[in-house]
């Protein structure tokens, strides 16, 4: 079995619903999770509040491939687009991404992995921080707490309240 980091993401429609069956379709049909980190939001500089993003990490043990798991959670994505934007096909509410396979390095023309901004992005290494803090980046060769505590991203990102995280 791999353990396997995923980014979710989204900033539209009802976000908890969305989050809520990303993480059980996820757990369906990519492998179980074993963890997951609270929900942050990103805020935007002054923006209204249907566009904050709400940002989270889960850990799944999985025994798929990279390009299979890559598969599965597109089709996740999908899925999720069109249960709730019956209109809008190409609108995407829910972004899934790979953060980490294991302590494997891929890249191919449809898979960069580990996830090549995760160092860049605080609503990435945060979440991640608080569920894997020792976890070590196998390109940088650094902790997910020493890339955060280097990390210079202004944005704020803040728990969302414990009662919208289960
Ligand atoms: P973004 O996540 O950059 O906002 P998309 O979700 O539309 O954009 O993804 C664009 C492409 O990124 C996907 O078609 C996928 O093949 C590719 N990709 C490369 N590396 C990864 C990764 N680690 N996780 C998810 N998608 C990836
Ligand atoms: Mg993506």
């Amino acid at each position: 079995m791999i353990k396997l980091y995923i980014l979710l993401g989204g900033n539209l429609g009802d976000k908890q619903q969305v989050f809520s069956e990303a993480r059980a379709r996820l757990n369906q049909q990519v492998g179980t999770i074993t963890n997951q980190s609270a929900i942050y939001e990103t805020e935007p500089w002054g923006f209204e509040s249907d566009d904050i993003f709400w940002n989270q990490v889960i850990e799944i043990s999985t025994a798929f491939s990279q390009e299979e798991v890559l598969l599965k959670t597109q089709q996740i994505e999908q899925e999720l687009g069109r249960v709730r934007k019956v209109n809008q096909f190409d609108s995407r509410i829910i972004d899934i991404d790979i953060l980490f396979y294991g302590d494997q390095i891929i890249k191919t023309e449809n898979l960069t992995v580990p996830h090549p901004r995760i160092q860049e992005r605080k609503f990435a290494l945060i979440p991640l921080c608080e569920i894997a803090p020792e976890l070590i980046h196998p390109v940088f060769q650094k902790s997910i707490r020493q890339l955060l505590d280097e990390c210079t991203d202004p944005l704020k990102v803040e728990k969302v309240t414990e009662t919208h995280n289960s």
